[in-house]
């Protein structure tokens, strides 16, 4: 029978009073993706968004390394399928129309394993994914109810520098060494796998506890942080750690693969190191994510984003340098959603080199019609950096708009700055040759800071707006540190988040030369601007 007739049924009644078929896609558990004979995705449901990270757009070789055009152009027929995560499907492929075909794709736990050795890394020797399916359905199906087993999911935190930086032999002696920590930080009943790169999982059994499998996930994340030493290199690198309890007899083995990837996300966005238990709300923040990834994926076109402009003052002279252009997306549904809750998602799925190039060129066209020459401050992300385009797109946005470059400063954290630094010096350097001002921003809520402040001449720092409010003694010291250096290398200090006439007092004290923060001026729409501009050039020395 045609996997597929009872969701297409629809389709064959009256077109006319038929429900939509993808209603019906949309409930059914396991992925299901309709795409074009070009071989982008039309519609993925919600178990193929989960499962795959299918986002409509997407070519569907993107998930599918293996897929190729000919596998839609015979008809209907099933055919195994590995996605680029490593798991295998069975893929049902049926004609809808002559332009689209539906893809139902049924996962297989146990993959094909045609000689013993494709259980095992060939580099690690640790299991591989099939392998590690095995052993999990199995620890699950012997049904012991009184002790449960742990999936531990781990991601290591900078692997990829240490591979760009230091080649390929040193990242594969090091996964070595990362491979015997994991291995000695477990009892040898545990599984240790790894499923590629450098993303591994431990299957702990005899979990009676919740503590059990904390205890655990806090030695892999102290063992695998510690200083490695390869070939005479130092290398420090970190884990994040996912963990899901199978506590419940009736789970799948897969599903709990998928709920420690779930926590593991949550681990790595709070920060790295770090370790974080599967609860059943992180499905529904995934999937709020993914909703807003493709509202996302549409902002741009549907014009819904706009800058903001939030002034900066020169202590000093009293008077408004310039202004930081900040985004705002304004959801036709959702209302204003803040920068902080999708900048982060449009680096993820590198959204942020198109916004970022749409920011730069907007921001320099609306400086040009203030009235006075103010300098415009524009945010850039790291991806930017590493998108290679970043220069480019500077010196167009200059070129169009007629901004003096004079009149452009550019924002960078010093997460530009951690991963390929000689790459992202060359870009700022070229940068600085256009006239270009360039600042580092948010500075002391990174790593080792003040080393970055001697690889390049920055032309202003931004100390980050925690010093500025925090009223300890700890604060007021690196405040006071920072700005020395600063003004000992010659550069601008500004003082982030300036909000009561105490901390303006302090501030200039210790001798920033700059303040930004609702004292002096809260972000403002761009035809604010010449009133706010009138006002205050008008009560000089007041603010
Ligand atoms: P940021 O670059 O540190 O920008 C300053 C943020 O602090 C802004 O928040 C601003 O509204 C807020 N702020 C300013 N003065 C005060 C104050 O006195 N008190 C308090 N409590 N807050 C103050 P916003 O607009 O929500 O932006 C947040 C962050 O989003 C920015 O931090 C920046 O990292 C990022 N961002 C904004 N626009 C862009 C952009 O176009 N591109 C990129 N890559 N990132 C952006
Ligand atoms: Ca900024
Ligand atoms: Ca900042």
């Amino acid at each position: 029978m045609n996997a597929l007739a009872p969701f297409l049924i629809p389709l064959d009644v009256d077109p006319q009073a038929a429900p939509d078929p993808r209603h019906i896609l949309k409930l059914l558990p396991r992925p299901v993706l309709i795409i074009g004979s070009d071989g982008v995705i039309i519609y993925a449901n919600q178990a193929s968004e989960l499962s795959l990270n299918a986002v409509t757009g997407r070519g569907v070789s993107e998930l599918f390394p293996s897929y190729h055009a000919d596998l839609v152009r015979n008809g209907s027929y099933t055919t195994l399928l590995r996605s680029n995560r490593g798991d295998f499907f069975e893929a049902v492929f049926a004609p809808l129309d002559e332009q689209q075909y539906v893809i139902d794709l049924r996962p297989c736990i146990e993959a094909p394993a045609t000689h013993p050795q494709d259980n095992f890394d060939e580099l690690t020797g640790l299991v591989k994914r099939n392998s590690l399916l095995s052993h999990l359905s199995c620890a699950l199906d012997g049904g012991q109810a009184s002790s449960s087993v742990a999936i531990h999911c781990l991601d290591l935190d900078r692997f990829k520098m240490v591979n760009d930086t230091l080649g390929h032999s040193v990242g594969d002696l090091l996964l070595k060494k990362v491979a015997d920590r994991l291995k000695a930080a477990c009892r040898p009943d545990d599984v240790v796998a790894r499923l590629g790169g450098d993303e591994f999982v431990v299957l702990q059994h005899d979990v009676e506890h919740t503590a059990a499998a904390e205890t655990l996930a806090a030695r892999m994340c102290d063992l695998i942080g510690r200083t490695y030493v390869i070939n005479g290199n130092t290398i420090n690198i970190g884990t994040s750690v996912g963990i899901a309890i199978g506590a419940d007899p009736s789970i799948q083995a897969s599903d709990l693969l998928r709920n420690g990837d779930l926590a593991l996300y949550e681990a790595k966005k709070a920060g790295r190191g770090r370790f974080r238990i599967f609860e059943p709300g992180m499905d529904a923040l995934l999937l709020q994510r993914r909703e807003m990834e493709i509202d996302l994926r549409r902002a741009l076109a549907l014009k819904q984003f706009k800058l903001n402009y939030q002034p900066f003052v020169n202590v000093v002279t009293n008077r408004v340098d310039g202004f930081e252009a900040l985004l705002r997306w304004e959801h036709p549904v959702n209302g204003n959603i803040p920068p902080l809750s999708f900048i982060s998602l449009a680096e993820e799925n590198g959204l942020i080199v198109k916004i970022g190039e749409w920011v730069m060129r907007t921001a320099c066209i609306e400086a040009m019609s203030w009235p006075q020459e103010s300098v415009v401050a524009v945010n850039v992300s790291p991806l930017q950096f590493k998108a290679d385009t970043l220069l480019e797109t500077v010196a167009s946005a200059l070129n169009r708009s007629g901004l003096p470059a004079h009149r452009l400063e550019i924002e960078i954290t010093e997460g530009a700055l951690l991963d390929d630094t000689d790459n992202v010096i060359q870009t700022l350097n070229a940068l600085r040759n256009l006239g270009v001002k360039i600042s580092m921003d948010d500075f002391g809520t990174g790593y080792s800071s003040l080393s970055y402040l001697q690889k390049f001449p920055f032309n202003k720092i931004k100390i980050d707006r925690s010093f500025v409010a925090g009223s300890g003694a700890d604060s007021e010291a690196i405040l006071r540190s920072i700005a020395s250096l600063g003004t000992s290398l010659g550069m601008a200090i500004t003082a982030e988040g300036v909000e009561t006439a105490e901390q303006m007092a302090r501030i200039r004290g210790e001798r920033c030369t700059h303040a930004q923060g609702y004292l002096t001026g809260r972000p403002m729409s761009m035809d604010q601007i010449p009133a706010f501009l009138a006002e205050n050039n008008l009560k000089e020395g007041a603010l």
